[in-house]
């Protein structure tokens, strides 16, 4: 038989065992149908084929295991990432532009991956022929794979018809003018809405906190309820931050409603589940709902279109592929999960590649800093079931390098490249 990876002849001597025949001439027996065992074979054979890993997506997951990857396997991979923007946006950071500070950071994905040794290909992944291992582009490009993984992000769909549903790409644009509103006293009374699922925990908080100080600082009298469906504010990061931000927001005048579901029936009005209760308010504003990205060829068992993941974060059911990040299936949305995600999945591509690692599973440590208050404050908890354990939070940063998106390569790499920037 051939070597699933390479080409090169194998011949079974059992179930389990196989032989590979080198490129010389000699041999080696292992235990696979492919030659991962015997990845020496394939680097230093007159032809060296290296390891083809596709990456579809240009954000954080993506970027994580490209980085990720550069370590664990080196030179036994060739990466493409396939991405249809040129930017890599830094997120978490747009929610302080509509208060008119400095704007989120935005780095080229082709000053980036040159600087990784990566190709980049500004197009975008149309749809997945598993048995050729062949992804299908937009551009109608046929690329071919030795593991693929998918970290397309979530799609956005307003989900209250009366309400601003925030878009991170244009957060600034949407939210200026209501800024400028409460500053000059026009609105009083505001609610900010979460929806069930929740997606991403921390904007929403940060938005409420950020609006109420800045009322304060321009000695303006707004009212502000927010409205979740957590059974406490940010509850998946465990109890001790929930106890912590609940007096943090009764200390901004912030009335916090949790296990509440909630309708928009007319402008201004707000309907709490269970109950009867309502809101009038001059304005509703509301994170998106989040929706798996189109991904046909690729099997989609979970809700709403999520990708579902095992614990090394591929995909059951079709060999070689994998998925990381909000695409995923997995219940938490955050840059930090979905990097832990990118890890994982490289941990298990490098492995295929014949990297000398034992793949570990994928096991969520949630980090986050949250904005708004007057200080940062950095929050921290293993996710186990929808709540978190081992819940922290402090003044001081208590994971390195302490940023928004706590991601084990990029983080570093994007602090040495704005350091180099103020050089
Ligand atoms: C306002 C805001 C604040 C946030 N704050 C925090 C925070 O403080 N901490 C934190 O950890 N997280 C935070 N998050 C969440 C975090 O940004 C996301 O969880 C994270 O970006 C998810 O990473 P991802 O790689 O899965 O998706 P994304 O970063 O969204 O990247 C998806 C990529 O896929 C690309 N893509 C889309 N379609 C295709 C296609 N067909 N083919 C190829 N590529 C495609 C996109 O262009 C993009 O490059 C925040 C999010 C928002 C919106």
């Amino acid at each position: 038989m051939t070597c699933s990876h390479c080409s090169i002849g194998v011949w079974s001597s059992s179930l389990e065992a196989s032989v590979v025949l080198r490129n010389d001439g000699s041999e080696s027996r292992g235990w696979r149908d492919d030659c991962r065992g015997f990845s020496l074979v394939c680097m230093t054979s007159s032809n060296p084929q290296p390891f083809r890993v596709l990456i579809a997506g240009g954000g954080v997951a993506a970027l994580e295991a490209a980085l990720a990857l550069r370590d664990l396997a080196g030179e036994r991979i060739s990466t493409t990432l396939l991405a249809p923007e040129p930017e890599f946006v830094y997120s978490p950071m747009r929610v302080r532009e509509p208060f008119a500070y400095s704007a989120a950071q935005h780095y080229p994905l082709a000053e980036i991956t040159r600087d990784i040794g990566v190709e980049l290909k500004q197009d975008a992944f149309k749809w997945l022929e598993p048995e050729g291992r062949v992804v299908h582009t937009e551009a109608g490009e046929q690329l071919h794979y030795d593991a693929l993984l998918l970290a397309l992000g979530a799609i956005l769909r307003p989900r209250f018809k009366h309400a601003l549903t925030l878009d991170d790409r244009r957060l600034d644009e949407q939210l200026h003018g209501l800024i400028q509103d409460v500053e000059g006293g026009y609105v009083h009374k505001l609610a900010f809405v979460v929806p069930q699922p929740v997606p991403w925990p921390i904007p929403i908080y940060e938005l409420a906190l950020m609006t109420a100080r800045r009322a304060w600082d321009m000695n303006e009298d707004v009212s502000i309820t927010l409205v979740t469906p957590e059974d406490a504010p940010l509850a998946i990061f465990g109890r001790a931050v929930s106890d912590a931000v609940e007096r943090l927001l009764e200390e901004h005048g912030i009335l916090t409603i949790t296990s509440a579901h909630c309708e928009t029936p007319q402008p201004g009005q707000v309907s709490i589940h269970p109950g009867t209760r309502r809101l009038h308010v001059d304005r509703v504003i509301a994170l998106p709902e989040l929706l798996g990205p189109s991904t046909p060829g690729v099997p989609k068992a979970a809700a709403n279109g999520f990708i579902p993941i095992d614990v090394h974060c591929q995909v059951p059911g079709i060999e070689r592929v994998y998925a990381a990040g909000d695409a995923t299936d997995f219940a938490v949305k955050h840059g930090g999960i979905a990097a832990q995600q990118a890890d994982t999945a490289a941990e298990a591509i490098a492995a295929l590649a014949g990297a000398p690692i034992e793949p570990t599973k994928f096991h969520p440590l949630i980090h986050a800093i949250l904005l708004g208050g007057e200080k940062p404050l950095y929050l921290s908890a293993h996710i186990t079931g929808g709540h978190g354990s081992s819940s922290e939070i402090s003044e001081e940063p208590t994971w390195s390098p302490p940023t928004k998106i706590a991601a084990k390569y990029l983080a570093p790499y994007l602090e040495s490249r704005d350091r180099a920037a103020l050089r």
